[in-house]
């Protein structure tokens, strides 16, 4: 997740054509914009990129998710299916429409398990939003189908997958929207952003007015436009978008990278016994900004997690002991501290997330490393961090 690592003269260049301007915003200001028009060329391009008909950037990855769920209908007590293992922003964006997120167990992909989906279900489920944890991707088929025969909506959150894909197939376009983020620790990079990806006119549409005051963007004059919905303000600004437009167009450099230091590492893994890799359903779909590994067992997990950082071969996250990617540790949401009373404590009988027993993926994520792929290596630093990881995995392994 290198977006953070690149900083240069292409992102400087977009900045100062808007800089050049001074028009900061992405509606309006025709004739002083002088043509620059960064958040739209930024959706065109990612939307040709990803192969998806419709593009719309937000604010954030956050915004983006608030976006999605806003224009698929769906808020208050309607249950949507996530899993234990993402970002906080999935379940905030949840909470925020009014909606109740309901967690279900993950796999060895790191990602929703689509056989166990069935037993989240309720009268009341709307949607499933998997989330394509570190740079790879779930059983997106699997899922989409259990969202087909049982009639619900599919939100991706991609936002740690852009580039990723699944069988030759952007993720992110797999269900009704997709949503991606471009904060600073993401593939690519705006400062802060988001994106939503559609093939329906209708929902992108929606997520253009609604993360913008409900305008419906017709006409030449903002105070006479129409408002179909009532919405919010989750616009980008041109100077995001304008570092998002450079970082994207280096998208294709960065997998390359990405993939040829992760597999150099990957292959030395797999020399060491007694681990065993992330389940990946394409290989050749991984954007590879993670390298994730099991270990037999948590002890084996959290030794190794201490030995590694120990050995100077840094950036491997112990995921099970994070607080903000594991429900382990979200005791915010175990206690439903929120700063005002959320929609679902209205319900008769609203979920209990202090609760929550999700053993398969307790058992999954207590032995999971994953390990950061940066951009800025040489290849003789991944030649080195491959040698010293073999060599503390393997003196581990003779204890
Ligand atoms: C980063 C992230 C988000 C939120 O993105 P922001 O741009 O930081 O708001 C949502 N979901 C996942 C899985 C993420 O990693």
């Amino acid at each position: 997740m290198p977006g953070f690592e690149l900083f240069g003269d292409e992102e400087r260049k977009e900045v100062q054509d808007v800089l050049e301007t001074g028009v900061l915003m992405r509606y309006g200001f025709d004739q002083a914009r002088k043509g620059h028009w960064k958040a739209r060329t930024f959706e065109m391009e990612l939307a040709q990129r990803l192969g998806s008909a419709h593009c719309h950037l937000c604010a954030s990855g956050t915004a983006a998710l608030t976006t999605a769920l806003a224009a698929c209908g769906i808020g208050a007590g309607d249950e949507v299916i996530v899993p234990p293992f993402t970002f906080v922003a999935t379940f905030e964006a949840i909470l925020a429409a009014g909606a109740v997120p309901v967690f279900a167990e993950i796999d060895e992909t790191l990602c929703l398990n689509p056989d166990r989906l069935e037993a989240a279900l309720s009268p009341r489920t709307k949607a499933v939003m998997p989330v394509h944890m570190c740079g790879a991707m779930a059983r997106i088929d699997a899922i989409a189908q259990f969202c087909a025969q049982q009639g619900l909506v599919l939100i991706e959150d991609a936002c740690q997958a852009v580039g990723g894909t699944f069988q030759g197939k952007a993720l992110g376009t797999f269900g009704a929207m997709g949503c991606f983020s471009f904060d600073p620790v993401k593939t690519i990079t705006c400062g802060e952003g988001g994106a939503v990806i559609t093939d329906d006119e209708t929902l992108y549409r929606t997520a253009h007015a609604f993360s913008d005051h409900g305008h419906d963007h017709i006409g030449s004059d903002r105070g006479l436009e129409g408002h179909p919905v009532m919405g919010l303000n989750f616009r980008i600004s041109e100077l995001n978008a304008a570092v998002g437009v450079a970082q994207l167009r280096k998208l294709d450099a960065i997998l390359k990278t990405q993939r040829a230091h992760k597999k150099v590492l990957r292959d030395a893994l797999a020399t060491v016994d007694g681990i065993s890799l992330r389940v990946l359903p394409d290989e050749a779909g991984d954007s590879a900004t993670f390298l994730s590994f099991f270990m037999d067992s948590e002890d084996r997990a959290r030794q190794a997690t201490a030995a590694l950082a120990a050995a100077g071969v840094d950036g491997c996250f112990y995921w099970f002991d994070n607080n903000w990617h594991y429900i382990r540790k979200w005791d915010h949401l175990k206690a439903l501290r929120s700063c005002a009373p959320l929609t679902l404590t209205l319900m008769a009988d609203p979920p209990d997330y202090g609760r929550i027993f999700l053993p398969e993926s307790d058992r999954i994520m207590a032995r999971t490393l994953s390990m950061q792929i940066k951009l800025s290596w040489s290849a003789d630093d991944v030649a080195r961090r491959a040698e010293t990881m073999v060599r503390v995995l393997k003196e581990l392994g003779a204890v």
